[in-house]
């Protein structure tokens, strides 16, 4: 789960983490009272919402010109004003894909003069199972980027979870960013600060992009990305109250709330499978049929009728879908079961679209039986690639 900026800043001042002062809006009507509980003479104001590269974002409909989802103002009337721009619209950045996002909360920001930008971000090393320290000189850019281009001015280490952090990280982490005098205590104070985060609160991710060098010489978080992991949540209610659902894509949430694993994505055949390496195969082997999977979605072994039901509906909410594919094998989960979950949520919902049905294992007599009495338009499989061949073959005609 990801947060915004400003709610990820919070979290970091309270580990004592140097963040400038700010404050959100989310109404036009109040963005001059709140723009106005900053002094000056900078204000920053800056477009929340769940994706990064906002400064080079565009708004959709912006005038030739228009900047976008980060601004520098001068009066609490200019501030107010760039803030009433931006709420309601839609920011388009190189993450957010060509939909955009809609811009819900506006964070106003002690503005900072800027000596360097840094990038320092942790994260977790799924090979080494450990945290990853990343930085580089080359701050305000994307890491991706520079990694690319310029790997040579990104530095990398993990940390051993037996000693923990230790100081000496920091300072690794200084003189390779070039820092010097006060700034080496600074980094090592901070990287101590943000590895403690991180492992209290189940991060999977803390991106610091730029990391600043103030015209005063002192170490500054002007950015902050956060993700934690999904499966720790239910042991962080202070971060679970973050969760904005307006961020998130609605058939995922819907999922997430009937607790099945589905991550959406933009091909045309939607996918009932259980068990996630079966929901992989099934997926390679659609594109290996010519065309591309819309979702992976595990329904998982002990689903009841209901859940089943639910993870369908999901499917076919997604007008991307052009054919179902449901390919089970029943272990623990039941045939019968599965064709009771298919009927019932095309009773709700209809079916507008060829359903291929594969079905194997457990009660595979009773769910077939099911499903030819139904009167449902359904058509069988016998293994994974006849019904992979069937579902393109409906769909691509
Ligand atoms: P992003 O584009 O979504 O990564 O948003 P950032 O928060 O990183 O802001 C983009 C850029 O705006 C930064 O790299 C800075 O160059 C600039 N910026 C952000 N905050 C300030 C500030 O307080 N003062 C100045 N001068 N520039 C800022
Ligand atoms: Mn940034």
């Amino acid at each position: 789960m990801n947060i915004h900026e400003y709610q990820a800043k919070a979290l970091l001042r309270s580990y004592g983490v140097p963040v400038s002062k700010g404050h959100v809006v989310t109404r036009a009507e109040e963005a001059k009272t709140i723009a106005g509980e900053l002094d000056g003479p900078l204000w920053v104001v800056k477009a929340q919402i769940h994706a990064g590269g906002r400064g080079k974002g565009r708004f959709i409909e912006s005038e030739a010109g228009e900047k976008g989802g980060v601004r520098l103002a001068r009066s609490v009337g200019e501030a107010a004003e760039e803030a009433r721009k931006m709420l309601g619209r839609t920011l388009v950045t190189h993450q957010t894909g060509p939909v955009g996002k809609q811009v819900g909360r506006v964070y106003f920001e002690d503005g900072s003069e800027i000596a360097r930008e840094l990038y320092l971000a942790l994260l977790v090393d799924r090979q080494s199972s450990r945290i990853a320290v990343v930085c580089s000189t080359e701050g305000g850019m994307d890491i991706e980027e520079v990694a690319a281009k310029t790997p040579e001015r990104i530095l990398s280490f993990t940390i051993d979870p037996v000693t923990g952090y230790q100081p000496w990280h920091g300072r690794r982490v200084a003189f390779s960013l070039g820092l010097e005098g006060k700034q080496i205590k600074q980094c090592s104070t901070l990287l101590g600060q943000l590895y403690k985060l991180f492992l209290d609160k189940d991060c999977e991710m803390i991106e610091i992009n730029p990391l600043i060098v103030s015209d005063e010489g002192d170490l500054k978080c002007l950015d902050a990305k956060m993700g934690f992991d999904s499966n720790a949540l239910y042991r962080h209610d202070d971060i679970l109250a973050l969760r904005d659902e307006t961020e998130e894509d609605p058939k995922e949430l819907a999922a997430s709330k009937h607790d099945l694993n589905y991550i959406a994505l933009d091909g045309e055949i939607g996918c009932m499978v259980n068990g996630a390496g079966l929901a992989m195969a099934t997926m390679d082997i659609i594109k290996l049929y010519g065309a591309e999977p819309a979702n992976f979605l595990d329904v998982g072994g002990g689903a009841t009728r209901e859940k089943v039901t639910e993870a369908f509906k999901i499917i076919t909410s997604d007008p991307n879908v052009k054919g179902i594919l449901v390919n089970i094998f029943g272990g623990i989960m039941r045939c019968d079961v599965i064709a009771e979950g298919v009927v019932e949520a095309v009773r709700e919902v209809g079916l507008k679209v060829p359903l291929v049905v594969r079905l194997e294992g457990t009660n595979v007599e009773k769910g077939k039986d099911i499903l030819n009495t139904s009167g449902l338009d359904v058509i069988a499989a016998d293994d994974l690639s006849d019904a992979a061949e069937k579902i393109v073959k409906a769909v691509k005609g």
